[in-house]
């Protein structure tokens, strides 16, 4: 979102939770609550592809888990007020040209294509191959999965790594990203729906949790969202770091698709508003606006 002239090729990261055998017998009164029930949450798949980001100096810069970031630091991002938007096209949509690398087999370029085009049946995003644009969103798999914040300007890289990053919710997750998103737990007022146990998150990795000027669109604060990390994410101790409140037994970051608030905050950010969606919403009961 910044109009920055280099990356810098730093790199911080997601050292993680090794994906060992647990040290303890996992005990019969299940709760779903547990580490374990938290294998396939984007932000265990996100921690147990970013564990070794950082290693590669093609890598930018890696913060809030998966999140590049050019330089400083700066649901949706306050960038969108400036700029890094998508551009919306005279007929109402929202054309986003791109690109994916020839390093994916074809049965990982379906589940990259499934996920662009997810975003056509519920918003005015439409995913197409890029020609000669000037902006466009260039899918590799480098070391990890992570994405900016944002239209970047040019082509900017969606990094799915094929061994981790090539799943469903995570090319969605990413995607938002790109679209201007951050992290469901970075929000603006999640002080009222989730408490953050900074003394179980790995050292060094406190900024995952940082909170930020987020614009939420007015639309609730939801666990469910594919941006919204698990109760483990950066745990340094098989203790959680993220608990809901007031109810602390609330599934939260299991997501396995993008939830109906995740969709009705890029249907706002974008302001797709048009007779489609008023015939889609019609057609489907769901509310967008
Ligand atoms: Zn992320």
């Amino acid at each position: 979102c910044y109009p920055t002239a280099m990356m810098l090729l730093t790199a911080l990261l997601c050292g993680l939770l090794s994906t060992s055998q647990p040290l303890f017998v996992k005990t019969d009164d299940n709760d779903g609550n547990n580490i374990e029930d938290d294998d396939f949450s984007v932000s265990t798949l996100l921690e147990k592809a970013n564990a070794n980001l950082g290693k590669n100096l093609d890598d930018p810069l890696v913060m809030f888990g998966d999140i590049a970031l050019p330089t400083g630091l700066r649901n949706a991002d306050p960038c969108t007020a400036r700029g890094c938007l998508w551009n919306k096209d005279q007929d109402g949509n929202v054309y986003i040209p791109y690109r994916i690398s020839n390093q994916f087999s074809q049965r990982e370029r379906s589940i990259i294509v499934r996920g662009l085009e997810s975003f056509h049946d519920s918003t005015c995003l439409r995913f197409r191959p890029h020609q000669r644009e000037r902006d466009f969103v260039d899918i590799q798999s480098r070391s990890g999965c992570w994405s900016f914040v944002g239209r970047r300007g040019g082509g900017q890289v969606v990094s799915l790594m094929r061994n981790g990053c090539v799943f469903h919710q995570i090319v969605q997750h990413e995607l938002l990203h790109a679209l201007g998103f951050n992290h469901e737990q970075t929000r603006s007022d999640r002080d009222s729906h989730v408490r953050i146990l900074l003394e179980n998150v790995i050292p060094g990795q406190e900024h995952n949790f940082r909170k930020i000027q987020t614009n939420n669109l007015g639309t609730p604060y939801d666990y469910n969202s594919v941006m919204h990390y698990g109760r483990f994410a950066f745990s340094r101790n098989r203790e959680p770091t993220i608990v809901p409140i007031p109810n602390p037994n609330v599934e939260i970051g299991r997501a396995t698709q993008m939830s109906q608030n995740d969709i009705l905050r890029v249907n706002r950010l974008y302001q797709c508003n048009s007779n489609f969606l008023k015939n889609k919403q019609s057609a489907s009961g769901m509310q967008f606006l």
